[in-house]
């Protein structure tokens, strides 16, 4: 992992404050064009990518009590 990635998974979005700022700094990576969207699986992960180190990231939404995931793929 760059600097320019996320520098931790999330094995769950614990909190609704924690998805947010997670939410606003992904958002951010984006507009810089640190990270790039790919594309969306069948299970409804988003799927993203360093464009400085090509790590690849998977991206669950949390919903309600269901709090999701941010995970590096392998
Ligand atoms: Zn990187």
């Amino acid at each position: 992992m760059s600097k320019h990635c996320f520098l931790k998974e999330y094995s769950s979005f614990e909190s609704e404050k924690i998805w947010l700022n997670f939410d606003l700094q992904l958002v951010k990576k984006l507009g810089q064009g640190n990270m790039k969207f790919k594309e969306v699986t069948n299970e409804g992960e988003h799927h993203y990518s360093c464009l400085h180190c090509n790590q690849q990231w998977k991206l669950s939404d949390p919903d309600h009590a269901y709090r999701g995931y941010f995970l590096t793929v392998q």
